[in-house]
């Protein structure tokens, strides 16, 4: 690829911008294309897609197309793609998050509302988190793992998948699956203490988690070793339940109708 026609790729993360994933994942992207960082300035992991709305953000210059912003995930990217970056980038690359975003995570992740902002936006992106970091060196295969895929997300942008949800196995991956999202099963339970005050206080989200085991999901592919690449969509609409649920507005109108002439309850 010539100097000219380089791709612009946005890198955003919701560890913070100091985080050592970001670091080894612009680092492996530099090969790919222009490298623009823009990410919160602090931790703000499982923030989900919240934005600021009632406060002003900042953007921090730090070095060279590098960008540190009081805000979550999904204020960088919007930030990033509405007024920061002189160009419009080709792809966003959200990550490498220090955990997995597995199944129902991805409801909650910031790392994922990174690359999900881009898609609302119209740019195709990918979020890629790290099962069980253990050093800034881990980051490096995961980091090549999301190199290569953005340059086929690169090369392929006529094809319908436009977000992608990747999660890697800690080492060296046996090679790479498309899967669909697990479910979480809910064992998770919340841990009630008391302060030295008398008051309650509670820890949520602290049971350990289960997964249903379905061989085609992403929590299956990395725990035998594999790279989990999800493709996901925006529209949450629930086909099968909107089908479902063809009559309730024949059967909404003849309530009305009953309330209208029966007696009040
Ligand atoms: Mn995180």
């Amino acid at each position: 690829m010539t100097k000219a026609t380089r791709a612009v790729i946005l890198v955003c993360n919701d560890d913070g911008i100091h985080a050592p994933g970001i670091a080894a994942l612009a680092t492996a992207l530099e090969a790919e294309g222009e490298v623009w960082v823009v990410a919160p300035d602090r931790e703000r992991s499982a923030v989900g897609h919240a934005l600021t709305l009632h406060r002003p953000l900042t953007a921090d210059q730090l070095g060279p197309r590098r960008f540190a912003v009081n805000g979550t995930p999904s204020d960088c990217v919007n930030l990033a793609l509405l007024g920061l970056l002189p160009v419009r980038p080709q792809i966003v690359v959200a990550g490498v998050n220090a955990g997995s975003n597995l199944g129902d995570d991805v409801t909650y992740s910031g790392t994922v509302s990174a690359a999900l902002e881009g898609a609302l936006l119209g740019v195709p992106g990918l979020a890629v988190s790290l099962i069980q970091p253990t050093g800034p060196a881990s980051y490096r295969p995961a980091a090549r793992v999301a190199a290569r895929l953005t340059r086929l997300l690169l090369r392929d942008q006529d094809r319908e998948a436009t977000l992608l949800n990747v999660n890697v196995p800690p080492g060296q991956p046996r090679g790479v699956r498309l899967t669909r999202l697990g479910r979480r099963l809910y064992s998770e339970k919340v841990v009630e203490r008391q302060d030295p005050r008398g008051r309650r206080y509670f820890w949520i989200g602290v049971g350990p988690p289960a997964w249903e085991a379905g061989e085609d999901t992403d929590y299956a592919a990395v725990h035998s070793g594999y790279v989990s690449v999800t493709p996901l969509m925006l529209d949450l609409t629930d086909y099968p339940g909107l089908r479902g649920l063809k009559d309730w507005e024949a059967e909404y109108r003849r309530q009305s109708r009953g309330r209208g002439r029966g007696p009040r309850r």
